[in-house]
Formats: C-alpha cells, structure tokens, sequence
C-alpha cells in the first residue's frame, strides 16, 4: 500500500535525513546478503526507504522508530507487508535481546547518536550475525583505521576486538539523501565475534580507553595518571613484549588484547580504573 498520508515535519533532533536514491537504497540491501529466512532489524525505518526492500528480501522485518508521527505515518506499510513490525521507542533502550539468534541489522543510522547506537548493538552482539549500517564517513574511517593512523583510536580498537571483519563498504554522497546532510556518508559492515567473556571484554575496554585517553604520551604514562602503579605496569608490558616507551595507537588490536588479559591478572587495582573513556 502507497504512503499517502501528508510527510511528517523532518525533525533535525532525531538525526533525519532520509535516503533518496535508489541506486543506493539497492547496494545497501544487497551488501546484507540477506537469507529470504532471516529476520532483519532496522534502526530508524524513517520514511520507509529501505524498509521497503528488506520485507521483500526477509521473512520478518522489526523496524524501531523514536518519531511517533513517522510510526503513524508507516502504519499503511504494516498492513501491505504483513511481515513486518514497527515498534515505537528509542533505539538505545530497545530490548535486542528479544530478537532471535542471527538477527541482521541494516540500518542508516541517526548520526547524532551513531556511536553510542553501534556501542549499544555490539553489547548486544550475540544476536546479530552482521551489521550492514550507514554512518558518517568520517565515523566508518575510525571504526576500520589500522595502527599508526590519524583515525586511529579507542573506537576502532575496541570494534575491531569485538568482531571478526570490520570492513568500510562504499562511501555515500550527501546528494543521495534529502534534506543533504553536511558531511559524506559510507557503509560498513560488521561481523560480531560470538566467542568473548563478559570479564575479559570488560577488562579489554578499561585497559583500551585508559591508554588512549593521554594519545600525546606513552601508555605507561596514561595507565600511571589513572592511578596504576608504574611498576606494575610495566612488568605487565614487558611480559607482553611491548616496548615501554610506546604510545597506545602504535598498538594492533592483538597486542591490546594480550596487554589487558596480563594486566587483569597482574595488577591489583585494575577493577579501579574508569570504565569510561
Ligand atoms: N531509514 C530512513 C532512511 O534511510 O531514509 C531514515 C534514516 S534517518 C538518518 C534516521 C532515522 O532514525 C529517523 O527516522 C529518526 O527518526 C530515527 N531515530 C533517531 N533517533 C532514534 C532513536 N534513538 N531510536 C530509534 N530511531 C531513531
């Protein structure tokens, strides 16, 4: 059934910029490869332009959308795709772990609350078997960087450690959507890890967002100003082979992950740390 209804207002808040390009609404869903069984979430259906598509390629599509008038506005689309479920809530409290195992989700993301949206998904990674998004370019760089980059940061650590492929897709312009956002766009896709502990992932984050947050000095330094005892530091960094005079973004994801799993069993005080970078 057509959308017929008047357009709501846009509202700037809620991030939207509604895709119009058919061309890219097609790459996106073909990118999530989808299984005519699978079950898809998308995140912010917005106007419906890829909502469209995904109830034709699945056979159950849960759509979750903040803006109450655009969930008025989708009701015709519910009762033509029958497939298909539109919740009205907020993306970052929404109960994921409802979803069935394997869940896809493709989305274009609301950029204002990209990253904690992403942080929020991968919490909940043991449902997804990937993640097709949209997100600002600048944002698809830093979660793909390598070592010894610009873009390379806590970010891009901390999801590379948290999924088997991270990979940056294609790059969207601002003329693909309307109103045009300011900045260029891409698509990524992510392939969570299923084989984490909570205790270890926890313990990785700490030891993540502490040694980025001096990014100027070296990591024993950082680790030192967040209140560890150097020796100890560097006794777990020696036993990790990692130079002491090394700076956190010259560190592979690998190496991080060694690091935390010492410093979690060798240092008294690393439940003290922030938890927030
Ligand atoms: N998918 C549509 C498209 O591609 O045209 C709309 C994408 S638009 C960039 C982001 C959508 O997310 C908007 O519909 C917006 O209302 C919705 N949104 C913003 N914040 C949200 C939140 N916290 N939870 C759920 N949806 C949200």
């Amino acid at each position: 059934m057509p959308l017929t209804s008047p357009r709501p207002r846009r509202k700037k808040s809620l991030g939207q910029h509604f895709l119009t390009d058919p061309n890219t609404i097609r790459k996106i869903i073909a990118s999530a490869d989808l299984d005519p069984e699978a079950t898809v979430c998308e995140i912010g259906p917005g106007r419906g332009a890829l909502t469209v598509g995904l109830c034709q390629s699945v056979s159950s599509v849960v759509a979750v959308e903040m803006d109450a008038e655009l969930v008025h506005y989708l009701h015709p689309l519910t009762e033509s795709c029958l497939n298909l479920d539109v919740q009205h809530g907020d993306a970052l409290a929404f109960a994921y772990d409802r979803l069935p195992e394997g869940t896809v989700v493709v989305a274009n993301l609301p950029y204002n609350i990209s990253t904690p949206l992403l942080f929020r998904l991968l919490e909940h990674r043991d449902r997804f078997s990937r993640l097709i998004l949209m997100l600002q370019w600048e944002v698809a760089r830093r979660l793909a960087a390598r070592p010894n980059t610009r873009e390379y940061g806590a970010l891009s650590v901390i999801t590379q450690y948290l999924t088997q492929e991270t990979t940056l897709l294609f790059k969207v312009s601002p003329t693909c959507f309307s109103p045009r956002p300011e900045v260029e766009s891409a698509v990524i896709r992510l392939v969570p890890r299923q084989d984490t502990n909570q205790e270890e992932t926890a313990g990785f984050l700490r030891t993540v967002r502490t040694a980025f947050r001096h990014r100027r000095k070296t990591m024993a330094n950082s680790f030192r100003e967040a209140g560890w005892a150097l020796p100890g530091v560097h006794a777990a960094l020696d036993q990790a082979k990692i130079a002491r005079t090394r700076r956190a973004e010259t560190l592979t994801v690998q190496e991080f992950s060694v690091l935390a799993t010492i410093l979690q069993h060798t240092v008294p005080n690393h439940d003290a740390l922030p938890k927030n970078g």
